[in-house]
């Protein structure tokens, strides 16, 4: 599978142990834009090696999160754990190339190593007892595993595309396991054979793996492998400056999704700008960002999230986009028998203030109302003896309306407002509260038209009563 075209070649490569979360979403969101902008693949490797902690429900929900913020991958999705022989097959080189041994050692040898560390202060590390032991020292049929000979002198630099020049002492490498004792391939293993075999160039990841960099390096040398460029992308914090955790909004896409109502351009606009930048530009479309997207853009700090400016983000989007899809978007969230073209009708006027999909949809649930409408407790306090006489008024005008337009009704309530003597405002609160049993809704006179004459008038007259005689 590898190619070596000399095209820019990126992957996401998630641990499906929970689902799709801000993080990895954004990290996904650095790899697919980096690729598109060079004209390169972006491929998807699902890294289920850890067998107990992966669950088809999490691959699908990372998988369902990718596909709903619009992010598809070059290639067929790689599943690391159908690649352990390949994985073997490498550590096998290794021991046959001198770069990796077979370590005997037993747990017990191990804890009392670690043991006597931890009685003089030292770090915690692989001493490299059978390191340069003769083979031939090996107790027969004993178990062990294959370690990685990493370099002992010197120090290993990586000009980190995000982090600039970063150094590491080789002495502070330890000889890591390749192989367990039952057979089975590590992680750090498993990461290098399938970048290397996938062909990347690019490994775009969270700055947490900078480490595991240094430790992985020594395979790409051992085998003759061509390194690839390294960008590690600093996390992502809560609004308060402490590391992300569920209550800041570390939670998975479809949370954004399901519960926030966020539209995917909103997100994808809203993960792009964390951590990247292009002066001071916040709404940037999907083609913009393919266009503008390169890596001198991603800070150096860690950026940190805020739901607010997300919000704000997706009221831009809901204003921009098409009135049928959020119609069909909307409906699901209304609790009542919706009708899709009337939603679509009344989009332009919902969507000027929305900030979500939820708010869309209690600004439109008036249109499905049934009477005697229920009415909310604020809408109820509004209609007071006065204001059903107003109502009273304003009905029987409306009534005498022969052009049920925005402008014709608008002219006619105000010419009232006028000869009561009364603000506009004095009469638009109670039709308000009678024609959508609420107190915010769309301007008053839009509300009339979407409704239309017949059930605009019923709604008013369910409210109105003639002023009492005096
Ligand atoms: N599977 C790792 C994770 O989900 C990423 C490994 C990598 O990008 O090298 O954190």
């Amino acid at each position: 599978m590898a190619s070596n075209s000399g095209q820019v070649v990126t992957r996401f490569a998630p641990s499906p142990t929970g689902f799709l979360h801000i993080g990895g979403a954004r990290t996904a969101l650095f790899n697919w834009l980096y690729a598109r902008h060079h004209g390169g693949k972006a491929l998807l490797r699902i890294e289920d090696t850890d067998r107990k902690r992966s669950t088809p429900e999490a691959i699908d929900a990372i998988l369902d999160g990718l596909a709903w913020l619009g992010l598809d991958w070059d290639e067929d999705v790689v599943f690391q754990s159908e690649r352990g022989a390949r994985h073997v097959e490498v550590a096998e080189q290794l021991l046959a190339g001198g770069h990796a041994y077979k370590c005997y050692a037993t747990p017990e040898e191990l804890e009392e190593m670690r043991a006597a560390q931890r009685a003089a202060k030292q770090p915690l590390r692989y001493d490299g007892r059978w390191r340069d032991r003769d083979p031939a020292d090996a107790p027969t049929g004993a178990p062990y595993v294959v370690r990685l000979k990493t370099p002992q002198e010197g120090e290993t630099a990586i000009e980190d595309r995000v982090q600039g020049r970063v150094t590491v002492r080789n002495a502070e490498l330890d000889d890591y396991v390749l192989l367990r004792a039952d057979g089975s391939p590590t992680y750090m293993l498993a990461v290098v054979v399938d970048d290397h075999d996938m062909g990347v160039t690019h490994v775009i990841r969270g700055d947490d793996h900078l480490n595991n960099a240094f430790r992985q390096l020594p395979i790409y040398r051992a085998m003759g492998w061509a390194e690839p460029a390294y960008a590690h992308i600093p996390l992502i914090h809560g609004s308060d400056g402490a590391k992300l955790s569920k209550r800041h909004g570390a939670l998975g896409a479809e949370t954004y999704r399901d519960e926030f109502g966020i539209l995917p351009e909103a997100l994808f606009n809203y993960l792009l700008r964390l951590g990247w930048g292009h002066g001071d530009r916040e709404e940037i479309d999907r083609d913009e960002a393919i266009a503008l997207f390169d890596l001198d853009g991603v800070g150096k700090s860690p950026s940190r999230f805020d739901l607010k400016k997300l919000q704000n983000l997706n009221g831009h989007y809901i204003r921009a986009a098409d009135d049928a899809r959020l119609a069909r978007l909307v409906a699901g969230r209304i609790d009542l028998p919706t009708d899709e073209a009337l939603l679509t009708q009344a989009m332009p006027v919902l969507k000027t203030r929305a900030r979500d999909l939820d708010e869309l949809a209690e600004g439109a649930a008036f249109l499905f109302k049934t009477r005697p409408l229920a009415m909310t407790e604020k809408a109820q306090s509004l209609l007071n003896d006065d204001a059903r006489a107003i109502l009273h008024q304003v009905s029987t005008r409306l009534r005498a309306e022969n052009d049920w337009t925005i402008e014709a009704l608008e002219a006619t309530t105000k010419s009232l407002a006028e000869e009561l003597s009364l603000g506009l405002g004095k009469l638009a609160q109670p039709m308000r509260a009678a024609l959508t049993g609420t107190t915010t809704s769309p301007g008053i006179f839009d509300v009339l038209v979407l409704l239309g004459r017949e059930e605009a008038l019923a709604r008013l007259d369910a409210q109105a009563a003639p002023a009492a005689e005096r």
